[in-house]
């Protein structure tokens, strides 16, 4: 009679810390701060849609001496 873990036993600790991964760092819908847009962020930081930040870049490439 074998007394070895189920595969099942020893899996769980890795699912269960894939699970407590941060929520924030994962891909999700956001409200852009710019133009209240819903867009995909790719991470928490990232609050700006894809085009207020195009935007935000050639404002500053024409802003800038
Ligand atoms: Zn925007």
């Amino acid at each position: 009679m074998q007394n070895r873990p189920a595969p099942e036993a020893v899996s769980e600790p890795l699912a269960d810390w894939q699970s407590k991964r941060r929520p924030s760092d994962v891909p999700r819908a956001r409200k852009c701060l710019c133009c209240h847009t819903q867009f995909e962020s790719q991470w928490s930081g990232e609050r700006i849609c894809k085009r207020c930040q195009s935007a935000t870049a050639w404002k500053q490439g024409w802003g800038a001496p």
